[in-house]
């Protein structure tokens, strides 16, 4: 079958033939739809990132994923054939106590795979096979959308996290009087979902990048009553403003440092973006930092992957956003691009587009 092959450290990507995948006892057969194509995506693609299966050199693409169930295995229980699914991305240790209990994103061993990144395949291909306990189904009326769920699920459990952090505070005596302040720092597909969600939750939401108020993403903000700010001349266009909840969303460890003075008093910054392990050293006034962080009962947290819990309560979620926005989450993907114009796309984000997916199998309907 048609698979985007990447052969990690070593640049590049390719579309080639890989074996068919064989449904074993048990596992589920999937047709792949579709793959949005994020940073991680692109730091393989560039050999910064990715591992290979054991014993191999190539590795197939692609772990934010859209498919339909074509066949079930014996003992494959909870899928018909149909069925619209979303895979899981992390693959568990086995060992290690959290793995041991569905939750892979916490593996304290880090021998853990990730299909599609780390040591596993991925979904870029016309089909793949796997065990029901991976597959999250995702209703019909969410199709045009449910590319987005795994990214979504990436933001559902940042925000539990930082959300923990806040919880620790409450309930105060008096009651809360007015909404959480929110930050999010990157207006790529992280940081609009965390927005969708954060104002879906009532929070008082400001999205910060460096660029005008011409960008999709700048008039998508607008349209869910988030308040976009270009920060190109600098963190001071937000003026004395400060926020209880951060969510960075950017990768660059320049952007996190300099987002901790407009961390609020008992504030909490989440840390989503992934920063190349090769950039320059930044100076960093640590001591004035943690002086800071402590005198104002701050926290930094950091978050990775989520487990098929974030991937459930992302479902709920799609629902809600279509209801409070309309199909202003649809637009959260630009563009869909065939498989043939993978360079392009992997090469870099298509002028515009939040998100951009690679189109893999047929269009298809329920059937
Ligand atoms: C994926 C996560 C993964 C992380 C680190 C992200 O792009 O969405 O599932 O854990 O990369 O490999």
């Amino acid at each position: 079958m048609r698979a985007l092959v990447v052969h990690p450290p070593t640049p590049g990507v390719e579309l080639g033939e890989v074996p068919d995948p064989v449904a074993g006892p048990g596992e589920v057969l999937v047709d792949v739809i579709e793959c949005g194509i994020c940073g991680t995506d692109r730091d393989i693609v560039e050999g910064k990132y990715g591992r290979a299966p054991d014993g191999r050199d190539a590795l197939v693409l692609g772990h934010e994923n859209l498919g339909r169930v074509r066949a079930v295995g014996d003992g494959a229980r909870g899928f018909s054939a149909g069925d619209l699914v979303v895979a899981t991305v992390r693959r568990g240790c086995g060992s290690c106590r959290f793995c041991r209990s569905n939750r892979s994103d916490f593996c304290e061993t880090g021998r853990f795979t990730e299909r599609g990144i780390s040591g596993r395949d991925g979904y870029l291909a016309a089909s793949y096979a796997d065990v029901p306990e991976y597959l999250v189904r995702v209703p019909e009326e969410l199709r045009s959308a449910a590319v987005l769920l795994e990214p979504l699920s990436v933001v559902e459990k940042a925000l539990e996290e930082g959300g923990i952090v806040l919880g620790r505070r409450e309930p105060t005596r008096d009651p809360p009087t007015r909404p959480l302040r929110a930050l999010i720092a990157g207006t790529g597909a992280i940081g609009m979902l965390a927005a969708f969600r954060l104002r879906s939750d009532g929070a008082d939401v400001t999205a910060i990048d460096r660029h005008g108020e011409g960008t999709s993403a700048a008039t998508l903000l607008r349209e869910i009553g988030a308040r976009h700010v270009d920060v190109s001349a600098g963190l001071a266009s937000l003026g004395q403003d400060r926020f209880d909840m951060i969510v960075e969303a950017g990768g660059s460890a320049t952007l996190d440092l300099g987002l901790w003075p407009v961390l609020g008093p008992n504030g909490v910054l989440v840390l989503t973006g992934i920063p190349p392990p090769d950039a320059l050293p930044v100076a960093v006034p640590a001591s004035r930092l943690f002086r800071d962080l402590v005198l104002n009962n701050q926290a930094l947290v950091g978050s990775v992957n989520a487990n098929r819990t974030y991937f459930e309560r992302g479902v709920r979620d799609l629902a809600v956003f279509r209801e409070r926005f309309g199909s202003a989450i649809d637009r959260v993907i630009g563009s869909r691009r065939p498989l043939s114009d993978h360079r392009e796309v992997l090469a870099e984000r298509a002028e515009g587009s939040i998100k951009t997916v690679l189109t893999v199998g047929p269009p298809s309907g329920p059937r």
